[in-house]
Parts: structure tokens; sequence; C-alpha cells
């Protein structure tokens, strides 16, 4: 089986493999490795702009490392999960400090990078050094536990620990870049999650999960995603010409993006709820304001989180004190890194009333 699975693979890509993305075939590890981070929860069809936007942006990583974090965050916008634009910065920054400029050529090295865990360390190691490093990601995990029928669940210990040891016994050595290039491509459009296309499949001969009658079954995970819904109500404050807005700083969903004054409940509510809550009375104490109407509600979905917004438009005729907010010209605004859904309310905005 063992013997049958890496040749069978490696003459399927070599023929067969017809699936194009702009960084196939790339040796620069600069550009890999932003690819790979770009791609990390992010689909293909939608990593592929950004890719292209951020090489143009900064063709070397000297480039991202000088850039000023707003801008970044900017070009960075639509792909969520902030934390990954934080740490791709922080890693440039280290290249340049670190290794001089140079992108590190060794696995623990390119591991040591902020935000570089063991399976972008593979995939940099070996398609820009041919290093001996198996990659193991959802695509790699779903064809071994079909191919050879393994039920240990991903995402236990020891399932992480058994994977990552026969990803690395099926590696030609010689050929790592292809090979881990072939079984990721395979995943995603033969062994696929839903409908895999087994009836074409060149491994079909040897798959335990075909010949058992398992593919359904497999990978096996041990938790199961629970869904938290989150309910956001933002204050549109206007006083003149001018919107209060912030930075998000906690450790949470959106760091580093800016946000209008937000109150969360854990459940839908009302104006008048709203009004009588503690946070919004001490931000509007002493301070007479109008509301002039709400948006449409907007929902964005998160891995672990659904989260609903409403806008709510509100003005002052007094310079309200609103210390942590910045006040900015409603013209201006486009001009900061926000979430997807305040994007989305910035697009459809309803200029009437704001
Ligand atoms: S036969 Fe089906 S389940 Fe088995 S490796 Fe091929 S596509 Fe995957």
């Amino acid at each position: 089986m063992k013997q049958f699975f890496t040749p069978a693979l490696l003459e399927w890509n070599q023929n067969e493999n017809s699936r194009s993305m702009p960084w196939k075939g790339e040796k620069d590890p600069y550009r890999i490795w932003l690819s790979e981070i770009i791609l990390q929860q992010t689909r293909v069809e939608q990593g592929w702009a950004y890719y292209e936007n951020f090489i143009q942006a900064y063709p070397t990583v000297k480039d991202l490392a000088a850039a000023p974090e707003e801008a970044v965050f900017r070009l960075w916008q639509g792909l969520g999960y902030y934390a990954r634009c934080k740490n791709m910065l922080a890693a440039a920054r280290q290249i340049v400090d670190q290794f001089h400029g140079h992108f590190p050529n060794t696995y623990d090295a390119i591991q040591s990078l902020k935000g570089v865990g063991p399976y972008t360390a593979a995939a940099i190691a070996s398609f820009a050094f041919n290093l001996p490093h198996a990659v193991l990601d959802g695509n790699v995990f779903r064809v071994l536990s079909r191919y050879f029928d393994i039920d240990t669940p991903i995402d236990s210990t020891t399932g992480k620990k058994q994977f990552t040891a026969l990803a690395q016994e099926l590696l030609p050595h010689a050929q790592s870049a292809a090979y881990n290039q072939s079984i990721m491509d395979f995943g995603a459009v033969i062994c696929k999650p839903q409908q895999p296309a087994c009836s074409i499949c060149p491994l079909s001969k040897k798959c335990k999960a075909l010949q058992l009658n398992l593919v359904g079954l497999l990978p096996v995970k041990t938790k199961k995603l629970v869904i938290k819904k989150r309910y956001f109500y933002y204050l549109v404050l206007q006083y003149k010409d001018n919107i209060y807005i912030r930075k998000r700083t906690e450790n949470d969903i959106w760091q580093n993006l800016h946000e209008f004054i937000l109150i969360e409940t854990p459940q839908p509510a009302d104006i008048p709820t709203l009004q009588a809550m503690p946070v919004f009375k001490s931000t509007f104490v002493d301070m007479s304001y109008n509301i002039n109407g709400t948006s449409a509600a907007f929902k964005q979905q998160l891995t672990h989180q659904t989260i609903y917004s409403q806008f709510i438009f509100m003005s002052v005729t007094k310079q309200p004190e609103m210390p942590g907010y910045i006040a900015v010209p409603r013209t201006q605004l486009d001009g900061f890194a926000f979430p997807k859904t305040i994007t989305d309310f910035l697009k459809k905005r309803e200029l009437s009333l704001f």
C-alpha cells in the first residue's frame, strides 16, 4: 500500500494535475510565505487577488517590513483573522532585524518566525529549499485517513503524531516540493471533503476507505464546532461633520481594526433596552442626543462566531467628550481599516441619515 501511494500520487501530479495557482512552482520563500499566510483560513479564489495586491505593493520582505501598519491592515481588509496580518508584519520585521533581510533557509529558523507553525514551515522549507519536510494540512489529513483507513481523530495529540510520522515516511526526500504539492492538490480536487471523485481516482484500487465503504466517515474529529452568536449594536455618533471611531485593542476578534461605539448584547435588543444599559448611560452622561434612525441588520460569519450587527445613527449638538475615540470627518472614514461588517455598512450607507 505504502509503496504504491507515493509513485501513484507523483504520476497523477505529472500527468493529470491541472490545478493552477499564481504561486505554484514559486521558489521565492517570501512569496511562498505570503501565499501560505494569506491562505490560512481563506479560500484560494478569495486569497488570489490579495496575494497579487501584496506582491505588487510590497515586492520584497524588506518593503513589507518598512510599511506602515495601517497601510498593511488596509490591504488585508476583508480577509479576516487579523492576528495573521499582525503576525505577518512582525515576521517581516523579524527577518530584517534577525536575519539581515534574508529569508531563513532552515526548517527551525523558518518556524521561529512569528505566526509560522509546523505546516507553514514545512511548506516553505520544501517548496523554496526542497528540504525533506512533509506538510500536514486538512487536505493531507483527509487523503491519508481515507487511503489508509485511519480513524484516530485528526485533532487529537495522538492523531497529529500518527499522521505526522506517516506523512514523513511517505515523503520522497529528493522530491519533497513535488510530493507536498501533489498531495495538497490531490486532496483539493480528487479526494475532496464532499463527493470525492473515487471513480476516477488513481489511488482507488488500493484505497482502504473505498474498499470498506468508509469514505464518508473519514477523517474523524473529536471536537464539534460550537458557533457562538454575538449581537453588536454600533452607535454611529455624529457631531457636525465628524464621526467617532476607535481602534479595537482587546484580545478579541478584529484586533487593531476600527469601529464605532459598540454595545454588545447576548440577545437581540431594541433601542429602549440599549438606552437602559449602564454602558449606554455612562457614554452619554449629561449629554443630550438624537437618535435619527437605524440601519438594516448585517451578518458576518466567522469560524466560531456569528456576528449580527446593526447601526444606530445618532447626533449631538455639543462637542462630546469621548476618551479613547477619534473624531473623523465622514468623507475620511474610508482611510481606516474596519471589519468587513462595517465596510459593508459603509458601502451601503444611507446618506440621508448619515
Ligand atoms: S478512492 Fe476516493 S477516498 Fe480513496 S483516495 Fe481516492 S478519492 Fe479519496
